[in-house]
């Protein structure tokens, strides 16, 4: 099983409709990649495919990053807008970034996800590059090289994931500030630890860990508005005390606490 990271969690917005598509129409998988940076979000992709292509929704039924995360697009049941002619028959699951991106983590999920789709199926799907079947040269050389090899699972294992493969009860790193103080906006008292002076990089591991388990937060080290509110949507979440300030409790579960 691969654990996929839902619409709710990376922050979709809604579709403006679907069309399903029932397990026993779908005879192929489609690898792509999106071609722009491995940074991009799923949601940036998203609003691009909603606004200037002007779709119902992202085009893709799943996206997977260079880190292996696996992300819902449409899902598995709805069609997608990924392959001219071949949306119906096909998943299509894109990886994010360029030609020669893919790390091993990125394929071994891929991988994952095909060996799910043939599961929920009964079938063995058909394995193609988008290349395969409209004109682009999609999903580029190097990633394609590996599907036209029929997506070899059997790759060293130099990386794992950092979010997906975490289970509670891991430990975290001890909390960097003394007691009483957080990481909070510079604008607060000496105990708000807003990153621009010192700790840094304190917080920006702590960021680094929230973006690993799929939030949308840029790990720069600093308390921003964006901080403030994943912060506060991660408190909400675990029952915490919501101030959105990183204090100890905040700071623990986002490694002991499971991903949900
Ligand atoms: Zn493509």
């Amino acid at each position: 099983m691969v654990d996929i990271i839902s619409r709710s969690r990376w922050g979709a917005r809604s579709p403006r409709h679907r069309v399903r598509v029932p397990w026993s129409s779908r005879t192929e998988f489609i690898v792509h990649y999106t071609e722009g940076p491995a940074s991009q979000s799923p949601r940036s992709i998203q609003d691009f495919h909603m606004g200037k292509r002007g779709w119902s929704d992202v085009g893709y039924n799943l996206l997977v990053d260079d880190q292996g995360r696996a992300y819902e697009g449409r899902g598995w049941s709805v069609q997608g807008a990924h392959a001219i002619g071949h949306n119906r028959s096909g998943i299509g699951v894109a990886f994010i970034g360029r030609d020669g991106d893919a790390t091993p983590a990125a394929r071994r999920t891929i991988r994952a996800l095909y060996d799910e789709a043939c599961r929920r199926s009964g079938r063995t799907l058909a394995i193609r590059g988008h290349r395969d079947v409209n004109s682009t040269n999609c999903p580029g050389n190097a990633l394609y090289a590996w599907v036209r090899a029929g997506m070899p699972a059997d790759e060293s294992d130099e990386s794992t994931p950092a979010g997906v493969g975490s289970r509670p009860g891991m430990s975290a790193p001890d909390y960097p500030l003394p007691a009483g103080w957080y990481f909070g906006p510079r604008s607060g008292p000496v105990s708000s630890v807003s990153g621009y002076y010192s700790h840094r990089s304190d917080l920006r591991r702590w960021q680094q860990r929230m973006k690993d388990r799929g939030w949308t937060i840029a790990a720069d080290g600093l308390y921003g508005p964006q901080t403030r509110r994943v912060a506060t949507a991660f408190q909400r979440e675990k029952s915490l005390a919501i101030d959105g300030l990183i204090g100890p409790e905040t700071w623990g579960a986002a490694w002991t606490d499971p991903i949900t």
